[in-house]
């Protein structure tokens, strides 16, 4: 199984390069020449077999460089009940709010309790194998630049990884509380966390510099190390996310919600695009899905897209409750494109530089249809998020995040526009208690609540009596390790001294 670029289709190069390298020379990004299809009777198959049987079989299908015991190794030490509180890693829970049924699928029991640790708790491994593979085993030096849950989830998954080093930025001023004591606190040997002054953008725009300079890259090679990454559109990180759509048709399947072949729909709230875009190699291969309902909050460049065709990225930029969604280029989206296109890389890449050069595209009325036909756009704005929280907490039993509400909310919204009872699984990426403020004031009838991160966790529990994850609950009594702020123009040597280089 090879892999291509979204922007040239003559690049064809192996799953362990495609992992190694993150993103192709050309500026695309790596997708599968071809698509495994399963039967009914795979399925069926998968059905009988545990959260980690399944994700094997899916992750061998493509990963055809790689054999079956590197594999079957790289998700034992992934999803483990230590790191995820039981064993099933992904656990679907049946609600009901507003008379709208829905399977909600908690992607949220790892170290982090955000849903990146799908992700981020097997790429190490994966990654490291490949490197293996493609780089004679030089040590890999993982740099994030991060606005908060990526950062941490990078942290816990490469903490202590044999052959890997790992150094995350965050802006100063630009995370959460939570966030950073998370991220402060982080143990292991061969981590390194150090904040900027500057915002987001100033910790990206340095990164990608320290990438791309060829004295620190020289430095690095000298030392037998080199650059990687572990970004959002790295094909590790996108590949092990579809294993959960698959999982919750199987664990709805056993738990007699469905029957095998019945249509679903998905419902994801969405920001890089990366979630969404699993679900739809899903159903690629054979997973029976009717509709992707896409839900967004206030920056809702994808509403509409999926309803008029044109993406637009010239607009107000909101920072909202659900701030993991706060994203006006969805980098994954060019995936769906290259595919919904038929591999016309000609095309993606006449998108992509228009995107680039003024902040637009519009795609033809052929492709917008394809696009409409199987996705469903909408968005909630942040009061809407949080009556959504009251509700479903009210009338459900249910405490969800903001970004999770924005999710249900949307599908709420679509239920009532369409009648579509399709059985739907509603996914959930993050705990509220990682976003204990804006969940507090959703459920709280007080007039005043605390300022304090773990006093308004502390007030959540006792008013909702929902259990606190016991990593975030721990961290109140951890020693914060890492309290450096650097400027931007540091960032170069802080990465070669913390390597031990000069
Ligand atoms: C990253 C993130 C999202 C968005 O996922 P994408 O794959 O970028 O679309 C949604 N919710 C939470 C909590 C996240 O951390």
């Amino acid at each position: 199984m090879k892999y291509n670029s979204t922007t040239n289709t003559d690049v064809s190069v192996s799953a362990s390069q495609a992992i190694s390298q993150g993103i192709s020379d050309d500026g695309g990004l790596f997708v599968p020449c071809e698509i495994p299809r399963y039967s009914m009777d795979d399925i069926e198959a998968l059905a009988k077999t545990d959260y980690c049987g399944r994700a094997k079989k899916i992750l061998s299908d493509y990963l055809d460089d790689f054999t079956l015991e590197e594999i079957d190794e790289c998700v034992t030490k992934a999803y483990t009940t230590e790191k995820f509180g039981a064993s099933n890693p992904a656990p679907v829970v049946y609600k009901t709010n507003n008379g709208v049924e829905m399977n909600i699928l908690e992607l949220w029991h790892g170290p982090t309790c955000a849903f990146k640790d799908m992700a981020l708790q097997i790429l190490p491994h994966l990654l490291t194998k490949s490197l293996k593979k493609t780089a004679n085993g030089k040590e890999a030096v993982i740099l994030v630049a991060t606005s908060g849950d990526t950062g941490k989830a990078a942290l816990e998954g490469f903490k202590d990884v044999d052959g890997t080093k790992i150094i995350v930025f965050y802006p100063k001023n630009g995370v959460s509380p939570m966030q950073e004591r998370q991220m402060n606190t982080q143990l292991g040997d061969n981590v390194n966390v150090c904040s900027i002054k500057g915002n987001f953008d100033d910790a990206q725009t340095g990164v990608k510099k320290i990438f791309t300079t060829d004295d620190i890259k020289a430095a690095l090679s000298e030392n037998n190390m080199l650059f990687s990454s572990a970004n959002s559109i790295n094909w590790g990180r996108l590949l092990p996310q579809i294993v959960y759509y698959f999982s919750a048709y199987c664990d709805m399947l056993n738990d007699g919600k469905i029957k095998l072949g019945e249509k679903i729909n998905v419902c994801v709230p969405t920001g890089n695009f990366g979630n969404i875009l699993a679900s739809y190699y899903a159903m690629r291969m054979g997973l029976p899905v009717k509709k992707f309902i896409c839900a967004s909050n206030s920056n809702n460049v994808l509403t509409d897209f999926i309803r008029s065709g044109e993406y637009n990225k010239n607009r107000d930029f909101y920072t909202t409750i659900s701030p993991s969604m706060d994203i006006l280029v969805s980098s994954n989206l060019e995936r769906l494109l290259y595919h919904l296109t038929d591999c016309d890389d000609k095309k993606v890449k006449e998108w992509m530089n228009e995107l680039k050069s003024k902040g637009s595209y519009i795609v033809g009325e052929g492709l917008r249809s394809k696009i409409t036909e199987l996705f469903y756009g909408g968005f909630c704005d942040d009061e809407e998020t949080k009556n959504t929280i009251k509700s479903m907490f009210d009338e459900a039993s249910y405490l969800c995040d903001t970004h999770t509400a924005v999710a249900i909310n949307v599908y709420e919204n679509y239920v009532k526009s369409t009648g579509d009872n399709t059985p739907t699984v509603v996914v959930s990426t993050a705990s509220p208690y990682k976003f204990s403020k804006a969940v507090l004031e959703a459920v709280s009838t007080s007039e005043t609540l605390p300022e304090n991160e773990f006093d308004m966790v502390d007030a959540l529990h006792a008013l909702t009596s929902q259990p606190v994850p016991a990593p975030l609950a721990a961290l109140k009594d951890r020693k914060i390790r890492f309290n450096n702020i650097i400027s931007v123009d540091e960032m170069p040597q802080y990465v070669l001294s913390s390597l031990g280089i000069k």
